[in-house]
């Protein structure tokens, strides 16, 4: 397998507090790869940094081969990682197709928007029911579905989620992790990071458990899942 994203020696800070430190992983092709970790434990900061939302203050990030740090994000997003972000953020006042054809931004003006929406409500067939709909009326699962459509109409090679299942009801996050197996299924390699280690985990390849900025382990979502210490930390015992 080779490798699609690699991280190396990532640093970051903000101010006096060193969020990110000396962080290293790779993301393979195809695969599912989970970060996971307690609430400020440095995951966000590393998603941002990744799609140059927030500088580094050392550290290398390549994709494809392609040094991406420092990178404009709308660049980042052609060249293939699209993000979907903490809370969601889909764009009140527009419909759940127009959010969808924002998702679109990076792609060549002849590309076909009819038959790209008609990809995204084969997955998510109540985006299609809603279409018309302010997205600010949609459930919070709905949402969360509507922001991974809209960064799929990027056409991603690596997608990056960012806590999926936050605030979810356990039905709608059993559906969401469907979900991206699915995507993942279909080609799309995975980056999610997540609070909810067991969901992230069962879906995973592999694992990285992230600590005050630091990883502390690393290994197969199934041999994360089976761990004591990660069982200990962050499934309840
Ligand atoms: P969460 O689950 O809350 O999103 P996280 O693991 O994603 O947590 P980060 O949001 O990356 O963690 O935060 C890592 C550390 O950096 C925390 O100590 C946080 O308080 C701090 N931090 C994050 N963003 C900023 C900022 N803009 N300014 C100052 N400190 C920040």
């Amino acid at each position: 397998m080779s490798a699609l994203l690699t991280v190396e020696n990532l640093n970051v800070s903000y101010g006096a507090i060193k969020a990110v430190q000396n962080v290293n992983f790779t993301v393979h092709d195809n695969e599912i790869v989970s970060l996971i970790g307690a609430n400020g434990a440095g995951k966000t900061t590393i998603l941002r940094t990744i799609s140059n939302l927030t500088k580094p203050t050392s550290g290398h990030i390549n994709f494809q081969n392609q040094d991406i740090l420092g990178m404009a994000s709308a660049k980042i997003v052609s060249s293939g990682i699209a993000q979907v972000p903490e809370g969601r953020r889909v764009f009140a006042g527009m419909t759940v197709q127009e959010n969808l054809q924002l998702g679109a931004f990076t792609r060549d003006k002849g590309t076909n928007l009819k038959s790209e929406y008609a990809l995204i409500y084969d997955q998510f067939p109540i985006l299609k029911e809603r279409r018309n709909q302010d997205a600010a009326t949609l459930s919070g699962g709905e949402q969360q579905m509507l922001a991974m459509g809209r960064a799929l109409m990027a056409k991603p090679k690596l997608l990056l989620l960012d806590e999926p299942s936050m605030g979810l009801a356990p039905l709608f996050i059993e559906k969401i992790f469907d979900i991206i197996r699915t995507v993942n299924e279909q080609g799309v390699t995975v980056l999610v990071i997540e609070q909810n280690a067991n969901q992230a985990l069962k879906i995973a390849d592999r694992g990285y458990v992230l600590e005050s900025g630091q990883i502390t382990m690393t290994g197969t979502g199934a041999e994360l899942l089976a761990s004591d210490d990660v069982r200990k930390a962050y499934l309840g015992g």
